[in-house]
């Protein structure tokens, strides 16, 4: 085995023939074969290159990006050169706490990254002039559709009732955003009509809303304030995508009428990546706060009345609501966000003024220096793009030729007279000079300078901004380096990440992101590549792409993979259109049921909802299984409208299920397609697969098995890989020519977020098929030897036919909680005063918490883990015993921040030394919650999601709504 693969395994072999002793298993492959049906196993090795070293890892990998050709890029549309200042790439891009940590679920050990993505959220309630804002969604196509879904969902009793549901849109959007809104409304039932909007084209009797873009994609600012008015005023709504930079400059939609403000954060310091991953931002007004799609970072208090941050309204997610989710989002940009955010608490409002104007005044010297050699600049008032015509003398392959051998590229069209070029950040005067002497020069071999114009603002009046914005303390306090980076460590110290201890969050997967997987993250020949530029300057990125879908493909068992969908659940809404669109190639196209186990992940039936499908739950068995025979009778009555089942393997409670190839022959038999959700790759990699279970389609987490850090809720890549009869509908995209078949696209880049696919690709070829399948065994070794520490205490909810877990667990708290009154929540939280992140909580079975190890962690970790748990243990039996009070005990009061337990009056019925230290190792890497029990209903109630000075916890006016 690899000694990469060593290094990235937790146990050594000493500790795992311990283990395997605990466990009562001969060898690994003993334990392997308890608990892996032998049905499904797979029989030969997975055939991959052979293991690379770190060295020819990272020797390899600078080869790939010295393959990628850097040109200047003037293309726009959505992807714009940033400078990622380096305060934020050496302390939050390339550090450990920021990028492993996990979504904020546990808002106590997460103060520092809420406050991030709080930071990220006022920015953009500030820049678009709208109240509400979410952190993050996965892109500005995606967002897109997530606002003509919102709009469509927020329908007048009336409306509904009169059938309305057209959307218009306006024709000057992104065409990427185009073909994601239209791959998003089929299914729904949303008839869209793209047109050149004006006043008299919106009808109230048909449309629901309308969605225009500002700057448009011409570069283009248009007056939409009455337009808006007179949508308003038949009981529209109107979203406008925006480019948030211009917003510096130019009037914010929240002052002209947007209901909804939506568009990408790339331009705020996140590097182009050949198309992300990058954070898109959503805002809105008070009136749709609760149907805001995805995550919100709300300001609240912990119990001692301190302010404390948390994710808002959890109540509306799709792990609650299920198939009456309104969005599937889950995983989305954090880490992204969390950028964007640091790169306008470092600039500030003055900072991101003046990079605007600079911007703005380029522009305005390369139209003037064009128009003055008679070339005709078809904008009037723009920001940061100037659209030509070509002169009749030149011709686009001419120029686009002399270009391309200067390294350059613009923005082509399809219509051969039009010119499109995009200013940004990273453009120097001289850039510009260069474009008019070229351009000029093919002319008339003269050129002229560009310093002879320099207007700083050339709008009309109406589009200037007047409002100020970004006036909170946080915008304006950090101007100096040594400040900047105090404040982000300062963050950084409130959260638990895998540089703190394991975090054993079932379904997950948190394992280890290794440094050498990371390091092209901030290599130009990865970072500096637009999505759209000519494939030929990406072959690095296709070379590696190219080698990562066949080894995909070989792992899953399946013939082809699209890496474009950019999370999970993106990945489970294109498998389940891919499905839809194969059932409709066959004139099948009423086959719209999906059956779904009541165990599934929440995504699952929100995504089936999404793609049109109607849910049909199955039930599962007492011991977690899906119920064969209720399973059968769902697809004899639904035969003929059986679209597909939604199924997990090992199944969300953490077992290999024998029953899966009968629950795959019941399906194909009655014309359905498998789709599997592959979360739990981590227990399949060189075992079993997706293909040999039977599986048509299924997703994989990049950000889960495949080494790809969670980044505090995202990036995320969800690429699905599909069986040969599925190949033809994999996604497309229409602005890349060799992608025009399959399904429409599901993201705005053609390959989703290529720039972290560098991790996975490294995590496979230093592991290779060895270390990979060796990782997979050793991920179910410490599932079962926590499972076997821990059953005697608490109890394992469910195991397989040889009392085997798979890769995680299920840990019962539910007798503990009827006897006690302590909940799986309080020990979660008691576990922070321990130095641990809680595992799941009530997922997939309410009650409980599931532990999911990961390869990763020694066997030490492991052993302090379960002595952490059998402490907790200890604690809720002398609840039990009537030793510690029922209400006011160290569970209950859980977590203990230094705040409450340094001080002079202390009044607990137990010690500070048994709230802060139970255990003795605790005192040698404590961690410090920030704050106490999060109250989550209080800051429910007074829904605020940005930055508030403190005076306004004082006195707390309860308003129920
Ligand atoms: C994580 C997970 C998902 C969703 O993935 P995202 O990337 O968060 O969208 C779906 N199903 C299961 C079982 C999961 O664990």
């Amino acid at each position: 085995m690899s000694q990469f693969a060593e290094r990235h395994i937790g146990p050594d072999a000493r500790e795992t023939d311990l283990m395997l002793e605990r466990v009562g298993a001969s060898s690994l492959d003993d334990l392997i074969n308890q608990a892996i049906p032998d049905g499904i196993r797979m029989k030969r090795e997975l055939n991959l290159s052979p293991a690379l070293t770190e060295q020819e890892f990272l020797q390899r990998v600078g080869g790939i990006a010295a393959r990628n050709e850097i040109f200047r890029t003037y293309i726009g549309m959505g992807y714009y050169n940033t400078f990622t200042p380096s305060v934020i790439i050496r302390n939050v891009l390339e550090n450990p706490v920021w990028y492993t940590s996990y979504t904020p679920y546990q808002a106590e050990i997460s103060q520092g990254r809420l406050e991030a993505l709080l930071n990220f959220q006022t920015m953009v309630t500030e820049l678009t002039a709208l109240p509400m804002a979410n952190a993050s969604l996965l892109d500005e196509a995606t967002a897109a559709a997530e606002a003509m879904i919102m709009m469509f969902n927020t329908r007048s009793r009336e409306q509904v009732k009169s059938g309305v549901d057209a959307c218009l849109v306006d024709e000057h959007i992104w065409p990427q955003t185009r073909a994601v809104l239209e791959t998003r409304a089929v299914p729904l039932g949303i008839k869209l009509e793209f047109v050149e909007v004006s006043n008299n084209l919106y009808d109230g009797a048909r449309h629901f809303g309308a969605i225009v873009q500002y700057p448009d994609s011409r570069g283009e600012i248009r007056d939409f304030s009455g337009f808006a008015e007179s949508v308003h005023s038949l009981g529209g709504r109107v979203a406008v995508a925006a480019d948030l930079l211009s917003l510096a400059l130019i009037t914010p939609p929240g002052e002209w009428g947007a209901d909804i403000v939506f568009g990408s954060s790339q331009r705020f310091g996140v590097p182009l990546y050949y198309g992300g991953p990058h954070a898109a931002f959503f805002a809105t007004t008070e009136a749709y706060k609760r149907s805001l799609p995805g995550r919100i970072i709300g300001v609240s208090k912990d119990v001692t009345g301190y302010p404390a941050l948390r994710m808002a309204l959890q109540t509306r997610e799709q792990h609650i609501k299920r198939e009456k989710a309104t969005s599937n989002i889950c995983t989305a940009q954090a880490l992204l966000a969390t950028m964007a955010g640091f790169y306008g608490v470092w600039h500030g409002a003055e900072g991101l003024r003046e990079i605007a104007t600079r911007v703005h005044k380029q522009t305005v010297q390369l139209q003037r220096a064009l128009e003055n050699k008679g070339v005709k600049v078809l904008n009037r008032n723009f920001f940061d793009t100037v659209l030509f015509g070509l002169p009749k003398q030149l011709t686009v392959d001419a120029l686009r030729e002399k270009l391309l051998r200067r390294k350059i590229n613009l923005r082509y069209f399809d219509d051969p007279t039009l010119i499109g070029i995009s200013i940004d950040e990273t453009t120097s005067e001289s850039d510009v000079q260069e474009l008019v002497d070229i351009i000029t020069g093919m002319v008339d071999e003269t050129s002229v300078n560009i310093e002879d114009f320099s207007e700083d603002n050339a709008l009309e009046k109406q589009f200037i901004r007047k409002s100020a914005f970004m006036e909170q303390e946080v915008f304006n306090s950090y101007r100096s380096e040594t400040e900047m980076m105090r404040y982000i460590k300062r963050l950084e110290r409130k959260d638990i990440s895998l540089a703190h201890s394991m975090i054993s969050l079932g379904s997950c997967t948190m394992k280890l992101n290794a440094a050498s997987e990371l390091f092209g993250l901030t290599w130009p020949g990865f970072t500096s590549i637009h999505p759209f530029v000519p494939i030929e300057q990406a072959r690095g990125y296709h070379e590696l792409m190219d080698e990562l879908r066949a080894d995909l493909a070989e792992i899953t068992g399946l013939a082809d993979v699209s890496l474009q969908p950019n999370s999970g659940a993106a990945g489970e809404y294109a498998g389940l259109m891919v499905i839809r669109t194969y059932h409709e190639s066959r004139s099948q196209g009423h086959r719209n049921v999906a059956l779904i186990p009541s165990s599934a992940h929440g995504t699952n039936p929100a995504s089936a909802v999404m793609a049109g499908m109607k849910v049909v739950v199955v039930k599962c068995d007492d011991k977690g299984n899906i119920d064969v025979e209720d399973l059968r009778a769902k697809a004899e009555k639904h035969s003929d409208e059986l679209s597909c089942i939604m199924v997990t393997y090992p199944s969300t409670h953490g077992v290999f299920e024998s029953s899966i190839l009968e629950v795959c022959k019941i399906i194909h038999q009655h014309g359905g397609q498998v789709y599997m959700d592959g979360a739990n790759m981590n227990a399949q990699v060189g075992i079993t697969s997706p293909g040999i279970i039977g599986a048509d389609v299924c997703h994989l987490n990049l950000h889960k098995t495949f080494a790809i850090p969670h980044g505090g809720g995202g990036p995320g890549v969800g690429p699905i890989a599909v069986a040969e009869h599925l190949k033809g509908f994999l996604p497309g995209h229409t602005v890349i020519d060799n992608l025009r078949d399959g399904i429409s696209a599901v993201a705005a880049a053609p390959w989703g977020s290529p720039g972290v696919l560098p991790i996975t690709y490294g995590y496979i070829k230093m592991m290779g098929a060895e270390g990979l399948t060796k990782a997979t065994k050793m991920a179910i070794l410490n599932a079962n030897y926590l499972a076997v520490e821990l059953k005697d205490d608490y109890g394992i909810l469910y195991s397989g036919e040889n009392g085997r877990v798979g890769h995680e667990m299920i840990l019962e708290c539910r007798k503990l909680k009827a006897a006690t009154g302590i909940s799986e929540i309080d020990i979660a939280k008691r576990l922070m005063d321990y130095g641990y992140h809680a595992p799941t909580v009530s997922f997939p079975v309410h009650g409980t918490l599931m532990i999911e190890p990961t390869e990763s962690e020694s066997k030490e970790e492991l052993d302090r883990f379960v002595d952490a748990l059998k402490a907790i243990y200890a604690e809720v039996k002398e609840v039990e015993a009537g030793i510690a009070d029922r209400d006011n005990n160290v569970l209950k009061n859980a977590p203990h921040p230094d705040r409450v337990v340094v001080t002079d009056a202390w009044e607990k019925p137990y010690g500070r030394e048994k709230a802060a230290f139970p255990l003795a190792w605790v005192r040698e890497n404590k961690f410090w919650p920030a704050v106490a029990r999060v109250d989550d209903a209080w800051g429910d109630r007074n829904l605020v999601c940005t930055c508030e000075p403190m005076e306004s916890y004082e006195e707390p006016t309860e308003t129920e709504d």
